[in-house]
């Protein structure tokens, strides 16, 4: 960017701080993707919608390239400034404007942390379930943009399923608006759905429309260890089959949990374990959850784990979330790493399991395995470890490669919530065809002439 393009940019946003000290830049050169960072030119804290608008006006006709941002807790590099310019961070956009009890409806704008927005309606015994393990920094707008999930979504839905209206600025400096406080809405286009889940590609969200629900009064938590990894993975497709709908329902390998309670400072309760499954019932009054802890017993047991532990104290049920929360960070911290977010039908859990255990072995590659068993969603952290530069260079992306053709094969995709974001997109013609692909460039194009708007992401580059 020159001096003179500076310049200008300072005086259309009359309340956004613009930083462009190396201090400020470094924060908004990575996000929580591997060891990337690029730095942007300057990062633009927009505080209302009109200089949101402002900066991608005078983008669009500099053509210099803008990265929103929300938290940057992100996983697939969508955050990540790849062609420097401007980074155009919505944290500061962070005020609930409203929690609609009537309407069991909250408007906020994208910078709420989603914890903060949790709190405030659980205070009126409210819930907005969608809750990424990074929940307590990620932020609303974030988790639109990559349609986040978490834990609660096997119950839940993801944040797609409590979205019912957006305001957002196209990258020529347009409001849009679509939807509100509607239950129902069956006119044209769903604007709303098209942006979640566009990874900040299309335009960039001001304002969102969310769902609420009761917040149930009842819950408990079970651990339950195996003694092999296939056993869990098959009892998750029995649960539900038994007419058990858990509020989560989480599977973790032995040493994944191993290195979040040396994160946590936790002894773990089953050190023997292959792997373990975490998984909550919630309801409405104490014979709700004794059925439902009843019907887990009797499934579980069938799969072998006799042994199993109840967290019945409201300290002792955090204290295994806090594990659970753990895991992501306490397993890279272990080694150069690449995590995968792999998902396919339950019922296919094992089979995905077992292939990627069979394809890291195969390439040397060791895997530590967690994720979202509910939602078939598994997080396969692959783990240089041992390994030279050069064999994980060159042969990593074979064994990526090759889980995804597996888990297409199982009627999967590569990505459950993370996204495709910069370090997906070479990989997303193995699961869509050129026709969809072409159709994603014709949309992205429609809302982004002139190709400023996040680009280099989720999509391929042209051949
Ligand atoms: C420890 C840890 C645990 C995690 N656990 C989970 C989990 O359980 N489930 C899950 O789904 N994810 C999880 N994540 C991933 C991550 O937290 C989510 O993807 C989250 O939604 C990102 O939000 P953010 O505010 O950090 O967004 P960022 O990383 O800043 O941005 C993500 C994308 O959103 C775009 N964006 C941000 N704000 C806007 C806006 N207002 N308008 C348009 N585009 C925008 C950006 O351009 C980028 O493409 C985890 C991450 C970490 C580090």
């Amino acid at each position: 960017m020159t001096p003179k393009q500076l310049a200008e940019l300072r005086t259309l946003v009359e309340t956004a701080s613009v930083l462009c000290d190396d201090e400020s830049l470094e924060k908004y050169s990575h996000d929580f993707t591997e060891d990337l960072r690029f730095a942007p030119a300057v990062a633009v804290l927009a505080r209302t919608t009109e200089e949101v608008a402002a900066v991608l006006r005078f983008a669009t006709r500099e053509k210099i390239p803008v990265t929103p941002r929300g938290a940057g807790t992100g996983l697939s590099g969508a955050a990540l400034p790849v062609h420097g310019g401007i980074v155009l961070s919505l944290e500061k956009m962070s005020r609930i404007l409203e929690i609609d009890e009537n309407n069991l409806m909250a408007v906020v704008e994208p910078g709420v942390i989603t914890e903060v927005l949790q709190n405030a309606v659980a205070e009126k015994n409210l819930f907005y379930p969608p809750d990424p393990a990074s929940r307590g920094s990620c932020m609303l707008g974030g988790n639109l943009a990559h349609c986040s999930g978490g834990p609660r979504a096997v119950k839940y839905g993801l944040t797609k399923d409590y979205v019912y209206g957006v305001e957002a600025v196209l990258p020529t400096g347009e409001l849009i608006k679509h939807g509100g406080k509607l239950l129902k809405n069956s006119t044209g286009y769903n604007l709303s759905q098209l942006l979640i889940g566009s990874e900040g590609t299309l335009a960039v969200i001001t304002k969102i429309y969310l769902k609420l629900i009761p917040m149930p009064t009842h819950r408990a938590l079970v651990l339950a260890p195996f003694d092999t990894l296939n056993k869990p993975a098959a009892a998750v497709a029995a649960l539900f089959q038994a007419g058990l709908t858990p509020s989560a329902c989480e599977f973790m390998e032995g040493s994944a949990v191993d290195a979040g309670c040396r994160q946590t400072s936790q002894t773990n309760p089953f050190p023997q374990a292959t792997a373990m499954l975490l998984i909550e019932v919630d309801g409405f009054n104490q014979v709700e959850i004794d059925r439902q802890l009843e019907t887990l017993a009797t499934v579980l047991e069938r799969f072998g784990a006799a042994d199993m532990a109840l967290a019945e104290s409201p300290e002792r049920q955090a204290q295994l979330w806090r594990l659970r929360r753990s895991l992501g960070e306490a397993v890279k911290s272990r080694a150069i790493y690449k995590e995968e977010d792999t998902v396919v039908p339950r019922y296919e859990l094992p089979t995905l399991l077992k292939c990627v255990k069979e394809i890291c072995a195969e390439y040397g590659v060791a895997s530590v395995c967690y994720g979202h068993a509910g939602d078939g969603n598994l997080h396969g952290n692959l783990l240089k470890e041992n390994l030279s530069d050069q064999a994980w260079n060159d042969e990593l992306p074979k064994c990526i490669t090759r889980i995804f053709e597996v888990t297409r094969d199982l009627g999967g995709t590569v990505s459950g919530e993370h996204g495709v974001g910069f370090v997906q997109r070479r990989y997303l013609p193995i699961v869509y065809g050129e026709a969809e692909i072409a159709l994603m460039r014709r949309l992205k194009t429609a809302f982004d002439p002139a190709g400023i708007l996040n680009p280099s992401k989720m999509l391929p580059d042209p051949k």
